[in-house]
């Protein structure tokens, strides 16, 4: 009989946090958990957001394997625009895929990345960022099924909107913990064999109201005894009960892994990389008329009516419109630190000769580097990794030529209008160190390992490996799995495309998270 498997994702839970609560006794059920098994780091990709790091927890390739780099990539259609990613960004197959090929019943909910939702053996209810109006559960019987029963809530926790009423933001993530818990429930009835179910309020709460948790913060001693602090512990607490709801699901045998696809580090400062490049003359603003000009030609393809225009040109993604690219010849998009060249061949407006190539990266990363604010003598970048310092794979091209690491306390974030300020809200951002935790374990330390572990170790323990990933099976928990069969790695994920309109939908999911402008 094969091993049941539930994983349990806490999106950017962290050990800072989550061992203060534990030290509280708020989460009784993680902590039965690493006492029957053990505890390690599961560290993320680079970089550590989490669209990159959940597609490499899907497939077990780095991000220049599975080529999703961003919140948003090219459109192949128009070179011009930029479009979010979604789940058939995802450019290698998935262990849903490989179990289902195998005959594994498996079921996935709310994995960031998993919209459009495909057909997998078994059931999926897809994750973050959905569409309003979309079908996001396959396949169809269980979506009426699970409308009927326990309706699933899509996205929510946009925090950027929650500044002036951050109890109402609390409030809300109660609510879709617990909605989302007995949509899970559901979910886990019947037979299957693998099983991952994510929650994501840990990352939504921490990036906003990161210095109540966070024991790292300059300001947590000040707010630790707060009404506030009290009501996010309150969260967790939830989210630790509905740990213990889903692993009665799963009953007294299964494994019950607990992660994170990365965690969480104090913040106190932000930076706009782009206006910094622009300071620095690597790069330089348009004007409104570039932004009208690119919306016109985008908007006939759409046969869109008059307002949908005005929607458009406040709504368009448009960290490639807003610069003239002919005085431009580096520029960032998005938060976590990646920078193009703007390179001749690749880049519509190329501006960059492909010899200059190398001198113009080591020019912006010195620049970068060196660069501070004339009046507050910030220096917001604390390294520049060029994209050879990363892993490498077949979608490397599709990367940033640079990727900036922020100073300790700082976070770059491209919807601020100054290159440095101070930064209240949000307080918290990603760091690469996240949790591990394994019911049944062969050491109660598990020691460190990477996301792209994950893929194969679920294989593993149904039997299957998978020749040519980045990651390897987590030899405390894969234990005992004998000779292993090779899985079916054919095609990468095969859902219907996403229109333009639930494009923008996602979108602006994405830009109430401050993730895109
Ligand atoms: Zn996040």
């Amino acid at each position: 009989m094969r091993q049941r498997i539930l994983v349990v994702g806490w999106d950017g839970a962290d050990w800072d946090i989550v061992d203060d609560l534990l030290s509280r006794g708020l989460l009784p059920n993680l902590e039965h958990l690493i006492a029957r098994g053990g505890r390690g780091t599961l560290l993320s990709t680079v970089p550590s957001h989490s669209w990159s790091a959940w597609s490499s927890f899907l497939t077990g390739y780095n991000p220049a394997g599975h080529g999703v780099w961003d919140f948003v990539e090219r459109d192949p259609t128009d070179p011009d625009r930029r479009i979010p990613v979604s789940s058939t960004s995802i450019r290698r197959t998935t262990f849903l895929d490989r179990l289902s090929a195998a005959g594994v019943e498996v079921r996935a909910a709310n994995i960031p990345v998993t919209f459009p939702a495909w057909e997998i053996n078994g059931r999926m209810i897809g994750g973050v960022a959905i569409p309003p109006r979309a079908s996001f559960v396959t396949p169809s019987d269980f979506a009426t099924e699970l409308r009927e029963r326990a309706p699933f809530p899509i996205n929510g926790l946009e925090w950027m909107k929650f500044e002036r009423n951050p109890d109402r933001l609390i409030d809300d993530a109660r609510h879709l913990v617990q909605q989302r818990t007995s949509s899970f429930e559901v979910l886990l009835e019947g037979s299957w064999d693998v099983a991952v179910c994510v929650f994501l309020a840990p990352d939504r709460l921490q990036h906003p109201l990161g210095a109540f948790l966070l024991p790292t913060h300059p300001l947590h001693d000040q707010v630790t005894d707060s009404p506030m602090a009290d009501a996010l512990r309150g969260v967790y607490r939830l989210v630790d009960e509905a740990l213990g709801r889903l692993v009665a699901c799963a009953g007294p045998d299964a494994l019950t892994i607990v992660m994170s696809d990365h965690g969480f580090r104090p913040v106190e400062r932000q930076a706009n990389l782009t206006a910094i490049l622009r300071e620095l003359g690597f790069a330089a603003a348009g004007s409104r008329n570039d932004l009208a000009h690119s919306v016109r030609r985008w908007a006939p393809t759409r046969a869109i009516t008059h307002s949908r225009v005005g929607y458009a040109l406040k709504h368009l993604i448009r960290a490639p419109a807003m610069l003239d690219w002919s005085r431009t010849v580096a520029y960032s998009a998005g938060t976590s630190g990646a920078i193009s060249v703007n390179l001749k061949g690749r880049e519509i407006h190329g501006t960059v000769e492909p010899a200059d190539y190398d001198t113009v990266r080591r020019d912006v990363a010195e620049a970068l580097l060196s660069y501070r604010n004339a009046d507050t003598g910030d220096q917001p970048v604390a390294g520049v990794l060029l994209r050879e310092d990363l892993p490498d794979g077949d979608h490397a091209d599709l990367g940033p030529d640079l990727l900036a690491r922020p100073a300790p306390l700082w976070s770059f974030r491209a919807n601020i209008d100054a290159q440095t300020q101070s930064s209240r809200w949000p307080s918290g951002d990603h760091r690469q160190e996240g949790i591990l935790v394994a019911s049944q374990a062969a050491a109660a330390d598990l020691g460190p390992w990477s996301i792209t572990d994950m893929a194969p170790t679920l294989l593993a323990m149904q039997g299957l490996t998978a020749s040519g990933v980045d990651g390897h099976p987590i030899s405390m928990i894969a234990r005992d799995t004998g000779d292993l069969l090779e899985s079916d790695h054919t095609g990468s994920v095969e859902a219907d495309a996403v229109t333009r309109e639930e494009q923008e939908e996602v979108a602006q999911h994405l830009r109430d998270l401050g993730y895109i402008e």
